[in-house]
């Protein structure tokens, strides 16, 4: 790159100085289910098995879908089941500022477009978006998206295919022209994309590692261009099995998973461990919460993480 990079450091400070700095990003669209559970876990272990640091970070990004109250019961639930953090939890609501500080300097090296285009504009360029607001006028004062130019920066990247190693899921590549287009940075409703502050708030703090849920796996080569284009230090990315209901649907805050309570904690964090391939002993079951936490944070190993989904009964 020929410009020098902007830098999104802002005021957070960093508790301690680490090699290793890991993170738990929950969106508060609901309380902690299992297959939450199971990131935040497998985030903590991987940190503190590293001598490392257990940042957690609240993505309350999109009012919309968010629940009132969820952000304060995942924080209530993660203490509950004797996850403790490190430092303040931070809040993607508060940090409006710094997205657009970050907005505006793309925009400055011309690596940002608004873009007009609708749904089903979208829809007919098949899913993938074409670029066909890049050379086009589009009047301002309507509603409008603001797009990332992904490829087509000058020097970047030298190739049309993106690799990475997984921790967990192993070698990956997308070709970022073909399979994922342009992105938005900021939506026509005026909330800023997960994609951008993702990235701004991983680089704020400082993340090492992002040890989260397969269904980002998708995202991640779009999140590394954008950390090369800021000039930040690529993150090492693991993405851990997601837990399934019996016919295949993805354990999720949108579809109703059942909420993990805290009375149950000790066998919430043993399931845990066991999903996550760890081979928790049976009678750890009933031990305290931080006796299991301790027994696992002892044995942890991320090579006997099955990076497949497979499936979680609540019963
Ligand atoms: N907030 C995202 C979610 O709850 C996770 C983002 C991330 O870990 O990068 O799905």
């Amino acid at each position: 790159m020929d410009m020098p990079a902007p830098t999104h450091s802002s005021a957070i400070t960093l508790p301690i100085d680490s090699p290793y700095i890991g993170r738990f990003a929950p969106s508060p669209s609901g309380p902690l289910h299992f297959g939450s559970l199971v990131t935040a876990l497998a985030s903590y272990f991987d940190a503190k098995a590293h001598q490392g640091q257990w940042l957690v970070r609240m993505e309350d990004l999109d009012p919309p879908r968010e629940q009132p109250g969820a952000a304060d019961t995942i924080l209530r639930s993660l203490e509950g089941h004797g996850l403790k953090w490190d430092g303040d939890v931070i809040y993607q609501s508060q940090r409006h500022g710094v997205y657009q500080s970050c907005l505006d300097d793309l925009i400055a090296h011309n690596w940002v477009y608004p873009c007009d285009c609708s749904r089903q504009d979208l829809n007919a360029m098949g899913g993938i978006y074409n670029g066909r607001c890049r050379c086009r006028s589009v009047d301002l004062s309507l509603p409008h998206s603001l797009r990332l130019r992904l490829y087509d920066i000058k020097d970047y990247p030298s190739s049309d295919e993106f690799r990475f190693h997984d921790l967990i899921q192993g070698s990956q590549a997308q070709n970022l022209r073909t399979q994922v287009g342009d992105q938005i940075l900021k939506r026509r409703d005026g909330f800023y994309a997960y994609q951008l502050a993702v990235v701004v708030d991983d680089i704020a703090q400082g993340i090492t590692h992002v040890i989260r849920g397969n269904d980002l796996l998708e995202v991640t080569a779009r999140q590394l261009f954008l950390f090369g284009l800021l000039g930040a230090p690529l993150p090492t990315y693991g993405h851990v099995p997601l837990a399934v209901q019996a016919n295949g649907q993805k354990l999720s805050k949108q579809n109703h998973a059942r909420a993990i309570e805290t009375k149950d904690a000790s066998r919430n964090l043993w399931r845990g461990l066991e999903f996550l391939g760890q081979n928790p002993p049976a009678d750890l079951a009933g031990a305290s919460t931080s006796e299991i936490l301790d027994w696992g944070l002892h044995y942890w190993r991320r090579d006997k993480i099955n990076g497949q989904s497979h499936v979680y009964s609540d019963s």
